[in-house]
């Protein structure tokens, strides 16, 4: 197409056909996408252009003129603002055949013919999260928490965050009050300069544990005493808090650098009877009723008997290797953050578990110098971040030639291009399994079981 059939400022009425996979509507005029935020599909809506490039257009929404039967009223702007909850427009049942939907249509563009099964989701999809960032700026003159606007570093104030544990977002608020009060700086982008970066908490799901992590440009805080005394007597809960240290201009939110001010330097929880103790930079899965019903659908898959041998790679602080390790005779973790894999290895002790090995390393070189060991397993698990497995990994995984790959995915693209180079080794995908981890939100996991 030579040009853009569509201007800037533009008002039109359209027919929404579909939803991107970060939850925008797409028109199309004449074969031209329009995305538009906040529309779905099925409905009449008009709008105005906003941006109009050479093969596509972002629109506003300016008025739904015929609502899709899945529209719900929204909770609050503030959440489509931020894209804290970019789908809370969509009913939950329409959330979930949105995700399974959306590992489908990938499946078809990579030519995989994987039956996805209906996605898993929650009774009640809020309140979930066990861990909230929060980014604390001064707004007004005034120290606040809240949350960027989507795209930019432009502080909302918020103080219900809908998907995160309220106990959780009450304590951001003890804190920040107590921030206030003592008159301590928030931190400056701008300028790099000031305090207070970031407020980080986690609360144990079953524990009741709570850590918190203030993130400082600073070691000195000031008042930092009376702070310390006003968050322990508000908030009993706390059996952590800590202080890292990130003193960078970046936008990474965590400094490499902790030190603990009370209490322990770990939160404790549960998952499917196991207890784990998770440091303040080792990941931990964000919604734990959810993860418990990936687990086991992960378990599930691996068939385990209790002769297997299981190589759990991307294994964390060893949640998956632990509750495989129940069922096997012996796993092998590997895991990049050493205070992961340092923790993973506390993990097992604590719970008695002898058949199990943490190595620190990248999966990818890891793999291959077990490969070329001559380490075989029964059993691969891979749960890779959002880019998927290397290249290498892929390779060291056709020399190896386990029977069974059971793959977590937490991003349904790199997981559909993975499948198809693992195809080349022969392995094929009997289903796909997804689990919403994150409703309210785009993101897709699932679980997949390749056999050769
Ligand atoms: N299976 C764990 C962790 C999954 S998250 C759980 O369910 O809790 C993915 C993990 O992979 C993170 O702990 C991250 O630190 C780790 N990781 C990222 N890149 C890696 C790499 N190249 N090699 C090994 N581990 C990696």
């Amino acid at each position: 197409m030579a040009k853009a059939p569509v201007a800037k400022n533009q008002e039109m009425t359209v027919t929404i056909d579909d939803l991107t996979y970060e939850g925008m509507g797409v028109a199309k005029v004449a074969h031209y996408p329009l995305f538009v935020e906040g529309a779905l599909p099925g409905e009449e809506v008009r709008v105005r252009i906003v941006k109009a490039e050479k093969k596509y257009a972002f629109a506003r929404l300016e008025e739904v003129l015929v609502a899709s039967p899945d529209r719900v009223a929204p909770k609050a702007k503030a959440y489509a603002q931020t894209g804290i909850a970019p789908l809370q427009h969509l009913a939950y049942p329409a959330q979930l055949a949105f995700k399974q939907h959306q590992v489908e249509t990938l499946y078809q563009k990579a030519h995989l013919t994987i039956p996805v099964r209906p996605t898993l989701g929650m009774t009640t999809p809020s309140g979930y999260r066990n861990k909230a960032q929060i980014p604390v700026r001064m707004v007004n003159g005034e120290l606040t928490t809240g949350f960027y606007k989507r795209r930019s570093h432009d502080l909302l104030p918020l103080e219900d965050f809908y998907i995160q544990d309220p106990h959780i977002d009450h304590a951001v608020l003890v804190v920040r009050d107590l921030l206030r009060q003592f008159q301590v700086p928030a931190y400056d982008e701008a300028t790099n300069s000031g305090v207070i970066r970031h407020i980080m908490v986690r609360r144990g799901y079953y524990s009741k544990q709570m850590m918190i992590v203030l993130v400082s440009r600073t070691w000195v805080i000031p008042h930092l005493d009376e702070l310390m005394a006003g968050i322990t007597a508000a908030l009993p809960e706390v059996t952590s808090l800590m202080l890292n240290l990130n003193d960078q201009a970046t936008n990474v939110i965590l400094g490499k650098k902790t030190r603990t001010l009370f209490g322990q330097d770990y939160l404790e929880d549960q998952l499917l009877g196991s207890t784990f103790r998770i440091s303040p930079l080792s990941f931990y899965q964000v919604n734990p009723t959810q993860t418990e019903v990936l687990y086991t659908e992960a378990v599930r898959a691996a068939g385990l008997t209790g002769q297997e041998t299981v190589i759990d790679a991307y294994s964390g602080i060893g949640t998956i290797s632990l509750t495989m390790a129940k069922h096997a005779k012996q796993v092998y973790g590997v895991e990049v953050v050493p205070e992961a894999v340092k923790d993973a290895q506390t993990n097992a002790r604590l719970n008695g578990l002898t058949n199990v090995d943490f190595v620190l390393g990248k999966a990818e070189d890891v793999m291959q110098d077990w490969q070329a060991q001559g380490l075989t397993a029964d059993v691969l698990m891979v749960d890779p971040p959002r880019k998927g497995l290397a290249p290498s990994f892929i390779a060291a995984v056709g020399k190896m030639l386990p029977p069974k790959v059971v793959y977590v995915s937490c991003n349904p693209a790199t997981l559909a291009r993975d499948i198809a180079a693992l195809q080349a080794f022969g392995y094929r995908a009997t289903a796909t399994q997804p689990v919403d981890m994150f409703p309210q939100t785009t993101s897709i996991e699932s679980v997949t079981v390749l056999t050769r």
